[in-house]
């Protein structure tokens, strides 16, 4: 039968693989529905890129899907299975604990992307966990995934966040929230480690398929292709944290289970931007060791990767020690990867030709840069931006970072002229945003919403950061770092 003429088109044109070639590695689950819902955000810009209609979404049929109370035709909502190594130790089932995939649509651009749920209620991998997000680690999601996207780094991203109406009890009882979550896919090194932990080669080959096909499709006749996986794997890792460390980005919580094979940056939870340059410069509270300060990221990439390889052994080679040595191989490649990565994104930040030869003294001329900014304990972002700006002619840049008598600066800066292209002044003002996602400014935005329902400081915190390139007066408060005191004692907590 047609149907009727009035019916309207779905909202969503699902195509679920998943569920699809996957059913077993996870299980179908309804999310919970929140009693009185009501918009915290709506994406506009990211239901456009999807291809969605935002006036249904903005309104009653939309407020209804994001809130769980109606679950759109087409979806088939599952919770995911995951283990993790969490702060280097393997827990062997985490999985979807509190979020479900509702399904899978694609993007005006032709990409395919998960839409999924998280705080939507208690699921088989729940353990203790009551299965519930609050209000301001959802926005902090929104928020700092709008900004990664806005500075240009591969980031999953918000597509709306809905107040549930209902209280969630954490140190103190705050307002709960549902936030949905558009992913180039939830695969996670974390996902291989359960099915290599619990089920064994096969699962993890069919799992590995999946992940081929669906962010490295050429390598599908490949004979090679789980070595492929594993090469592509490392590459967009490897691209991916060198962005960060560029931008002074800390994740937070780089367990096994919050890094993807997409590439993407997944999972916002204690994570911010670093103020004050220092590599040692850790936010998390629960990270009492530091092990995912900034500084510390490059290794701990290379340190899951070493997990997911070690998962993929029996299919690189069926003889176990050439699988060791290949595998091996690929990881131990992986600093110099990073290396280069980050050597293209501060040669950017400099305005510096790409060219081999002069690699040594590049490199002494960042790190030198870099010290200063250290031992100056200068704002990492407006220190570069100075750059540009000096760059682009203005005189009082320079100054507004070192002191006019700081010799050590000077001498720097005169290096630095001579090394640095004229011809790459756009490429800078490309690579060194005015704005970050500053902690203050974010602290203050979620406070507003979680005390009196005001998603004004979110929305505009939101639009100053994605414009995060131009400088803007009229945004100046934005680009203001927190005072010291604030960032000394500036810790965030899990994303729960
Ligand atoms: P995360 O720290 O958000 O990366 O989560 C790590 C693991 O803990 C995942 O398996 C989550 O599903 C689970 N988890 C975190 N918070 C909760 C919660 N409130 N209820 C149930 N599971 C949770
Ligand atoms: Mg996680």
């Amino acid at each position: 039968m047609l149907p009727r003429s009035s019916s309207p088109a779905p909202l969503f044109a699902f195509d679920n693989t998943y569920v699809r070639d996957l059913p077993d590695y996870g299980a179908r689950w309804q999310p919970e529905a929140a009693s009185k819902p009501r918009f915290a955000a709506l994406n506009r810009s990211l239901a456009h890129a999807l291809g969605l209609d935002e006036e249904r979404l903005a309104g009653d049929e939309g407020l209804a899907v994001f809130s769980g109370q109606v679950v759109p035709p087409g979806a088939e909502p599952f919770a995911q299975a995951y283990a993790g190594h969490q702060f280097g130790g393997f827990s062997p089932r985490l999985g979807d604990g509190r979020a479900v995939l509702l399904g899978e649509v694609i993007d005006r651009a032709g990409q395919r992307r998960d839409l999924a749920f998280k705080g939507s209620g208690r699921t088989p991998f729940s353990r203790n966990g009551d299965g519930k997000c609050a209000l301001g680690p959802a926005l902090r999601e929104y928020i700092i995934g709008e900004a990664m996207h806005a500075l240009g780094i591969p980031t999953t991203r918000v597509l709306a966040v809905v107040a549930t109406g209902d209280m969630v009890r954490r140190e103190r009882a705050l307002p709960g929230a549902v936030l949905t979550r558009v992913a180039a896919s939830h695969l996670r090194v974390g996902t291989f480690e359960f099915f290599a932990a619990h089920r064994g080669p096969d699962w993890v080959k069919k799992l590995a398929d999946y992940a081929i096909a669906r962010h490295d499709p050429a390598l599908i006749d490949q004979d090679d292709r789980y070595a492929g996986l594993l090469d592509a794997v490392c590459r967009r890792q490897a691209e991916l944290v060198a962005r960060w460390l560029g931008v002074g980005f800390i994740h937070g919580v780089m367990n096994t289970d919050n890094m993807t094979l997409s590439g993407e940056t997944i999972d916002y939870g204690p994570c911010a931007f670093m103020e004050a340059y220092d590599p040692a410069t850790v936010f998390s509270s629960i990270d009492t060791h530091g092990r995912y300060a900034y500084g510390n990221q490059a290794d701990i990439a290379q340190w899951n990767l070493a997990r997911f390889a070690e998962t993929l052994l029996p299919l690189i080679d069926p003889d176990q020690k050439q699988a060791v040595e290949r595998a091996t191989a690929r990881i131990v490649a992986f600093p110099a990867e990073l290396d280069a990565a980050w050597l293209r994104v501060m040669r950017q930040k400099l305005g510096l030709p790409e060219n081999t030869a002069s690699a040594t003294v590049d490199r002494r001329l960042i790190d030198d840069f870099l010290d200063l900014l250290h031992r100056h304990q200068c704002d990492l972002t407006l220190a570069f931006h100075a750059l540009t700006e000096t760059a682009a002619g203005n005189p009082h840049a320079f100054s507004r970072v070192f002191a006019a008598n700081d010799a050590e600066a000077a001498a720097w800066r005169t290096a630095w002229e001579g090394q640095r292209d004229p011809a790459l002044l756009d490429a800078m003002r490309r690579a060194n945003p005015w704005l970050i996602a500053r902690n203050h400014q974010v602290e203050a935005a979620l406070e507003a919403a979680t005390e009196r329902f005001d998603l004004a400081p979110t929305e505009r915190l939101v639009a100053a950061l994605r414009a995060p390139f131009t400088l803007d007066p009229a945004l100046a408060r934005y680009a203001e770092p927190a005072p010291a005191e604030v960032t000394a004692a500036y810790r965030t907590f899990c994303g729960t």
